[in-house]
């Protein structure tokens, strides 16, 4: 498909599209259950109807830059398979718009989920060799410390030599930043360019932008995860900036 980036500050910001599809069956329910704390009028203003998930990535370039910020959800056997509608289509996708894999000099994983992370991998081997991958210590401590599991053995410890683990805010280059905003996981980052922050799954479902005191069941720490919702939509807000997000069906939702 063809894609509109958004320049910001220099930097070109490019949402990517890797899949589209409703949750698997074993994790569908009503969004209502997936949801809890949103007033009907919360819902009122976004709907309710069957959650059609959207699987982004976005690709930033800068003079002689080419960052990718998440992985998506990888082929037909990586680890998200067992869960989200369909393989990824990121490697196609960045072709289309003339990114080869091995141009790519930074990933940057908000999170050490399976459809943000398992893209990073492929046949056993990392997908973009040439570039360091930025995430938080703090979650690879917690997907270490989980013992044994599908991300941890088939991406993470393929990725060990690309790896470069952060510990808080951290430049990745001229104008963009990782930021810590943890309690959908412990160590989940944002990424900072200019007045656009890409959230990952700091807010999943717009809802959580209408109320960010709407707790996803996924959030591993739920009120963690409301603090860094209110704090970084409020600054956005402040800012007059826009959110680019992983999930919702538009890449950009404007919040000034
Ligand atoms: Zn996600």
């Amino acid at each position: 498909m063809s894609y509109v980036p958004r320049l910001v500050d220099g930097v070109e910001v490019t949402p990517i599209l890797d899949a589209v599809g409703p949750l698997g069956a074993g994790l569908r329910r009503p969004l209502t259950e997936l949801f809890s704390g949103g007033s009907a009028e919360d819902w009122d203003v976004v709907g309710d109807g069957e959650w059609v998930l959207h699987f982004r990535c976005y690709l930033l370039r800068g003079p002689g830059r080419v960052v990718l910020v998440d992985a998506g959800i990888g082929g037909n056997d990586s680890p998200a398979s067992t869960w989200a509608p369909v393989p990824g289509r990121l490697v196609q996708e960045l072709a289309g718009v003339g990114v080869a894999p091995g141009d790519v000099d930074t990933v940057v994983l908000t999170h050490l989920h399976s459809d943000h992370a398992s893209g990073a991998i492929g046949e056993g081997v990392p997908v973009f060799p040439n570039a360091r991958h930025v995430i938080q210590r703090a979650e690879i401590e917690w997907i270490e410390g989980g013992g044994p599991s599908p991300t941890l053995e088939r991406v993470v410890r393929p990725l060990t030599m690309l790896i470069d683990a952060v510990n808080g805010a951290a430049p990745v280059m001229p104008g963009v930043r990782v930021a810590p905003a943890p309690g959908h996981t412990p160590g989940h980052q944002v990424v900072e360019v200019g007045n656009v922050t890409l959230t990952g799954d700091l807010v999943v479902h717009p809802v959580q932008v209408v109320n960010p005191r709407v707790v996803y069941a996924h959030d591993e720490d739920s009120e963690r995860a409301v603090e860094s919702r209110r704090a970084v939509l409020d600054g956005v807000r402040a800012r007059g900036g826009a959110i680019g997000t992983s999930h919702f069906a538009e890449p950009f939702t404007e919040l000034g």
